[in-house]
């Protein structure tokens, strides 16, 4: 646990999220702002900054994926649904502990339109 870090403090329960689904190992929680009708961050309990930094535990990058489907079936995204891991400044990441946003719910379009 990082005191400083946002989602290290929503796994702690010191700040408040909307739980879709939790495990020993993951948190996945709906997005602040949400960018399609399901938008949901799947997160590791374990701090890692980055999913370079996640891809060195292997078997937390397992978990993060397993609950990443976990969270399209319990969203019912029978159609289909995107797993984006924003990395770096030119990746758009703006919170530094590692985050899958999980966008479905409606057609999403082609991806670097
Ligand atoms: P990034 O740009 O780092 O890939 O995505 C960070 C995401 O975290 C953004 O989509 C943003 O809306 C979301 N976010 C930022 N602060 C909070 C918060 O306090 N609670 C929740 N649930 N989501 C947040």
């Amino acid at each position: 646990m990082e005191n400083s870090c946002l989602f290290c403090r929503i796994v702690a329960g010191e700040i408040p999220a909307t739980i879709v689904h939790r495990t020993e190992t993951t948190v996945a929680f709906r997005d602040i702002d949400p960018k399609a009708p399901t938008h949901v961050l799947v997160i590791p309990v374990t701090h890692h900054a980055d999913v370079v930094a996640l891809a060195g535990d292997p078997a937390a990058a397992a978990d993060v994926l397993a609950a990443a489907a976990k969270v399209a079936e319990i969203e019912g995204l029978t159609a289909g649904f995107r797993v984006i891991f924003n990395t770096g400044r030119d990746g758009g990441q703006e919170v530094f502990h590692v985050h899958a946003h999980v966008v479905g719910g409606a057609p999403l379009g082609p991806m670097l339109a």
